[in-house]
């Protein structure tokens, strides 16, 4: 087996940490390249100086006397800025992991997939903003991109070898969220502990906030289009509040394959991390007697309007995703700090969207300049929205 080296890009969120757990269990099988965090200066240094990293990058400038001070005894370079974020992803690794959350992720994602790296993606947001964009350039270059995100992860499991062109439909699972069987009226009183309190997984508070609205199955379903090919009529969102089965694809003579497994993030990034070989995990064994039964409900569009936003995002295609997931982030960010409440950030971004008209972007410059034009806007709703 030879030696995979590996970058982490957000090496101190909740995937970046699972990877590095993962990677520290197997340290013959791994070389850590590259490590990156956007603040979170001694988490990074502790990881780069514990899994002897080359090079640590710290988003936030004003922090890097701090990393340098921290690495002074290592052979670690600490840097910051953004040619070194993506010297990180396109640099010497051959695996990279794409775990930083939200559109800020976009550039350095496509240093990697343009470098024709084997890249494991975790961060959707750019899939959502620029899919068909990264889609091309990996074809170009040569790039796998391996989906890191548990829903895409089952489905390419289930597509192994067979042709996509068999494939009827794929139906992505949703646990429904914290708030899954929660009222409108009860929602609007829902506070960001609340929504945070996700009753399967652990995870960053963005995408926890993103399950609470369902608008995290709203960009799946859009991530997954661009991942695989098919359009909205054959993606088909299936709530299944045990998360046993993350995801099912349907092909086209009735037989529908599904990936099981326990919610622990550490499954789908081990299959993206051996890729093409399996590696092992501590991650708990599926107790089938335990469990007893695994239930299904169809999703509610109307206590749930996300998921019908991010449908006609899809379906509306050139700016609408763009558009869509950077009034979400704003919003999520808004609600984190409360200052809107829960129920304003579906209201935001419908609102964001139905006033925007932009076309589909041919550059990552123009989904830049889309994404700041809409998160603009986005800010003065809310603000109209409070006063
Ligand atoms: P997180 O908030 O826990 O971690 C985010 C990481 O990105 C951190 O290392 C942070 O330092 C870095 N980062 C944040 N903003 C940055 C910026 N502006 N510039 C550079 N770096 C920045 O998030 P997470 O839960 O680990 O999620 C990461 C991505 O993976 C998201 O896109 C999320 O949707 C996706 N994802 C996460 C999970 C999960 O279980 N956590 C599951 C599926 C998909
Ligand atoms: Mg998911």
């Amino acid at each position: 087996m030879t030696t995979r080296r590996v970058s982490i890009l957000g090496a101190t969120g909740s995937v970046g940490k699972s990877t590095l757990d993962l990677i520290e269990r197997d340290p013959e099988r791994f070389e850590v390249v590259a490590l990156t965090a956007a603040s979170n200066v001694a988490a990074l240094a502790d990881a780069a100086l514990r899994t002897n990293a080359k090079l640590a990058v710290i988003s936030d400038p004003a922090l890097l006397p701090e990393l340098e001070r921290r690495l002074i005894k290592s052979s670690c370079r600490a840097a910051t800025g953004k040619e070194a974020l993506s010297e990180a992803a396109a640099g010497d690794a051959d695996w990279v992991m794409a775990a930083i959350v939200g559109c800020a992720g976009l550039e350095p994602v496509m240093a990697a997939i343009e470098a024709g790296r084997t890249v494991a993606l975790a961060n959707k947001e750019s899939l959502v903003t620029a899919g068909a964009l990264m889609t091309e350039a990996a074809s170009r270059s040569g790039a796998t991109i391996l989906p890191v995100d548990s829903e895409h992860n089952a489905i390419c499991q289930c597509l192994a070898d067979n042709s996509l062109g068999d494939v009827s439909r794929l139906v992505l699972t949703a646990s429904g969220g914290p708030f899954r069987t929660k009222s409108r009226d009860e929602m609007a009183a829902m506070t960001p502990e609340q929504a945070v309190a996700h009753p399967n997984w652990t995870m960053g508070a963005k995408i926890s906030v993103d399950s609470a609205t369902m608008m995290n199955k709203g960009l799946e379903l859009i991530e997954a289009h661009h991942l695989f090919g098919l359009p909205s009529d054959r993606i088909e969102i299936l709530v299944h509040p045990q998360s046993v089965i993350h995801s099912m694809v349907e092909y086209i003579d009735g037989s529908v394959l599904a990936q099981l497994g326990s919610p622990d993030m550490r499954i789908p990034i081990a299959h993206a991390l051996a890729w093409p070989e399996r590696m092992d995990t501590p991650a708990q064994r599926l107790d089938f007697a335990g469990i007893g039964s695994l239930t299904f409900e169809s999703p509610d569009y109307e206590r749930f309007p996300a998921l019908r936003s991010a449908r006609g995002a899809l379906e509306a295609g050139g700016a609408a995703p763009i558009i869509l997931n950077a009034a979400n982030e704003v919003a999520v960010a808004a609600f984190l700090a409360r200052k809107i409440g829960f129920l304003d950030i579906v209201r935001t971004v419908e609102d964001t969207v139905t006033r925007t008209n932009a076309v589909a972007p041919r550059s990552i410059a123009e989904v830049i300049d889309i994404d700041r034009e809409a998160r603009a806007l986005a800010n003065h709703l809310m603000r109209e929205m409070a006063a």
